[in-house]
């Protein structure tokens, strides 16, 4: 298939890159110029085309409203020194996100519209991603079933896009968490592991209650007995015990995260001791009673290692002790961003330069 050999640009009339300060740039707050848009008809995919971001059009019957057939996935490209562009692990982003679609029944994009169409839309829009310390260009693909039809049904029509958007360095107090046993996000054999919408807007009522109650995000437990770590929000969670990097295996209820797939690599690159094993509950109390438990921290896209500060569980507000450099959580964060900004040789191919 040579879908993406020419692919069709329409480029904007007005662009809005003059409104951007980059030195305030935040999260999720710009979006950059262009889109890329492909429809999906009658069991093909139609010719990509690059267009200026902007509304689409759906009707009210939309099937992804009704019945949330709807994944996406988040990845980010980097400006090296000297002036490559990395898209860091697009492969492993289009894998997870075939795996979300086949488990939706949703069909596979290929990837010549995935990665070559995502590298045609960077190039577009590559004035959005400087050189510029801590720059980074966020890149959000989406797709949802488009048929017009309100029977519940697999949908038969599907649209996928592409926007990008630059996002500045994640700076963000260390989060408190509420350890959650009342609700759940994730059942076995549910669709957990999935980037798929559903399971975030059955999180946002439980997150709310942790967020009147003090808490920043909740730590999910297992579904079925409360008794095991899963996993916090759209991060993975880790810790460090007696030394040990120790973080929950992936599963059916758990989002197989593409960072904490790559801080586990460093992690044995570096010779830090790690095991990703099932974590209790309990064990997470008896640590902190024994001050055994020095680090805790979310592995994901956005913040990279977004350190936590509180654990809450049992009634009680467990503390962790002020991180220095040499945590563990910030020499695994550092190799990556050296690796993904070409600083250090990417020795398990994860950049995707030009
Ligand atoms: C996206 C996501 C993560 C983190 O995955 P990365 O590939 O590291 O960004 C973890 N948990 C959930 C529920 C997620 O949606």
């Amino acid at each position: 298939m040579e879908l993406t050999d020419e692919i069709k640009v329409q480029r904007t009339t007005k662009s809005k890159l003059p409104e951007v300060d980059f030195n305030k740039l935040g999260f999720g707050n710009y979006v950059s110029d262009h889109m890329l848009i492909c429809n999906y008809a009658k069991g093909q995919w139609e010719a990509p085309r690059i267009i200026p971001f902007g509304e689409i059009t759906v009707s009210p019957t939309t099937l992804a409203f009704h019945y949330g057939q709807s994944v996406f996935e988040g990845l980010k490209a980097f400006r090296l020194e000297d002036g490559r562009i990395n898209l860091f692990r697009v492969q492993k982003h289009y894998e997870r996100m075939l795996r979300s679609l086949d488990r939706m029944c949703m069909p596979g994009i290929p990837e010549e519209i995935f990665v070559d169409g995502l590298r045609r839309l960077i190039e577009v829009d590559k004035d959005w991603l400087p050189a510029q310390p801590g720059v980074s260009l966020y890149i959000r693909p989406l797709m949802f079933a488009s048929e017009a039809k309100y029977g519940v049904k697999i949908s038969d029509e599907y649209c996928f896009i592409m926007f990008t958007g630059p996002v500045g360095p994640y700076f963000s107090q260390p989060l408190r968490l509420k350890v959650e046993t009342e609700y759940t996000r994730a059942a076995k054999g549910g669709t957990g592991s999935a980037k798929c919408a559903g399971n975030y807007g059955g999180a946002f009522y439980p997150t709310q209650k942790a967020k009147e109650a003090g808490y920043d995000q909740v730590l999910w437990t297992d579904a079925r007995e409360n008794k095991y770590i899963e996993e916090s929000g759209m991060m993975n969670a880790m810790f460090v015990i007696d030394g040990i990097l120790v973080t929950p295996p992936t599963s059916d209820s758990i989002l197989a995260g593409v960072t904490r797939d790559s801080l586990l690599t460093l992690a044995a690159d570096l010779g830090i001791p790690y095991e990703a094993r099932p974590i209790s509950v309990a064990e997470i109390e008896n640590a902190f009673r024994h001050n055994t438990i020095t680090e805790a921290f979310g592995a994901g896209t956005a913040a990279v290692v977004a350190p936590i500060s509180t654990i809450h569980l049992n009634g009680i507000d467990h503390h962790l002790p002020a991180y220095n450099d040499n945590a563990i959580m910030f020499r695994l964060k550092n190799k990556m961003e050296a690796i993904r900004k070409g600083q250090e040789e990417d020795k398990h191919g994860w950049n995707f330069l030009f």
